[in-house]
């Protein structure tokens, strides 16, 4: 994850804005999928109103940025996808359960499926729960 975010937002040939660039580094930077209020708590000095960074947040799902999953509360949570990941919906994922990240399997491609006549797909998803590599790390050294 070396790129840097402006890179990555100019790359999209989207508008590099402050907003942007703030939540795009919080992720970068997070140890765990953060909610929308850990990102309003995280940038509050920043004076990004919430409807900015909520918009921010689904222009960054959108764009293959982030991903965004729901939590056991249902909450959603925003972590980084792979910088220059193939399509998401073209690779599997993995949720790590401890620290809700989920990480883009960019080797595991996921088989388009043969459809009946008349159907379209929208997307074909695989994802893989369980832990993460840096958690389970924390568990055995407990
Ligand atoms: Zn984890
Ligand atoms: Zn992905």
């Amino acid at each position: 994850m070396n790129s840097d975010p402006a890179t990555r937002i100019r790359a999209l040939g989207a508008r590099v804005t402050p907003a942007r660039l703030a939540v795009l580094r919080l992720l970068e930077g997070a140890d765990r999928a953060l909610s929308h209020h850990d990102v309003e708590a995280a940038l509050s000095d920043l004076d990004i109103d919430r409807v900015t960074l909520y918009r921010v947040l689904d222009w960054l799902v959108e764009s293959g940025l982030a991903h965004r999953v729901t939590d056991a509360q249902r909450v959603f949570r925003f972590s980084l996808a792979a910088p220059n990941a193939p399509q998401h919906d073209q690779h599997a994922h993995f949720r790590c359960e401890d620290c809700g990240k989920v990480f883009c399997l960019d080797d595991v491609q996921i088989a388009q499926p043969a459809l009946p006549k008349g159907f379209s797909a929208k997307s074909v998803g695989l994802s893989v729960t369980g832990q993460c590599a840096q958690c389970d790390r924390h568990t055995a050294a407990k």
